[in-house]
């Protein structure tokens, strides 16, 4: 299975064209949950490849628009840039107005893998307003967990791709050559919001702001807990088997079983 990456249409807005929706059995339709630097970007990725579903990330949203011209970018996109490089939230509203504008992403036959949204109690609630209207049914949240301190040190040593957004560790996942993606060629650089000011602030939110959807999910029976301890690969097979073991039909798993 391999996955739509370009994302053309999540990144750029409802006008840009959208690569070949690959040929699904089953449309996976997830939220990655957990809090920054846990690892949902790796995952989606890895689950994209896996199940085929679009990895949709309102981070990689707002530092695509980071990449625009200042005079291309909206008020709205303007003041969600300033608030992400200060480690900030970006307000609900603006959040939940560029999410409608890509209604078409979620109800893409060929799933979805949403990571970074929803992330506060008011995204969460109209998320599932959104949901309903369009008749589309998530399958699972699934929540990544790992202690704080594991969580710091894995994102002070993280790198990302200014290109293809390609995520690297320079312990665990350094690029070939020095400071260049290993798919793109871009140059890998580390996220302003990586450094450890805006880190510190991003945990803080991620408690007040986003803890509380934890009960949410739970109470609507959606919750799948997931450690995050380990290798991707692992952490990826932990993921599947929670899936498998809620009933969700994973490809190429005869009967449901992902062994
Ligand atoms: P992430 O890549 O998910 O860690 O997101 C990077 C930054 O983008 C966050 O620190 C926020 O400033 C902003 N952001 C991403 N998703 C959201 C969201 N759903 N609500 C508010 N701000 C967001």
């Amino acid at each position: 299975m391999t996955s739509n990456q370009s994302r053309s249409r999540w990144l750029e807005g409802p006008d840009a064209p959208c690569p070949e929706v690959p040929s699904v059995a089953h449309p996976f339709r997830l939220v990655l949950l957990g809090p920054p630097g846990v690892g949902k970007g790796t995952q989606a990725a890895l689950l994209s490849n896996r199940l085929g579903a679009c990895h949709l990330s309102t981070g990689d949203l707002f530092r695509a628009a980071r990449s625009l011209d200042p005079s291309q970018r909206s008020d709205a996109m303007c003041d969600a840039v300033v608030a992400m490089q200060r480690g900030a939230l970006v307000p609900d509203l603006t959040v939940i107005c560029l999410v409608r504008e890509r209604i078409d992403c979620l109800g893409c036959p060929g799933g979805f893998l949403l990571d970074g949204f929803p992330r506060t109690p008011a995204q969460a609630r109209t998320f599932e307003r959104i949901l309903a209207r369009e008749r589309i049914r998530l399958d699972a949240v699934v929540r990544y967990e790992l202690p704080v301190e594991v969580i710091v040190d894995r994102i002070a040593g993280r790198r990302v791709c200014s290109g293809c957004g390609a995520v690297y560790h320079v312990d665990w996942r350094p690029t070939t050559r020095q400071g260049v993606c290993d798919q793109c060629r871009a140059a890998v650089i580390q996220r302003e919001d990586d450094r450890p000011a805006a880190v510190h602030r991003r945990m803080a939110t991620y408690e007040r702001e986003t803890q509380p959807l934890v009960a949410y999910y739970d109470e609507l029976g959606l919750l799948r807990n997931v450690s995050a301890h380990g290798g991707p690969d692992q952490i990826c097979a932990r993921t599947l088997a929670a899936l498998d073991a809620a009933g969700s039909r994973l490809p190429g798993a005869a009967g449901g079983s992902t062994s």
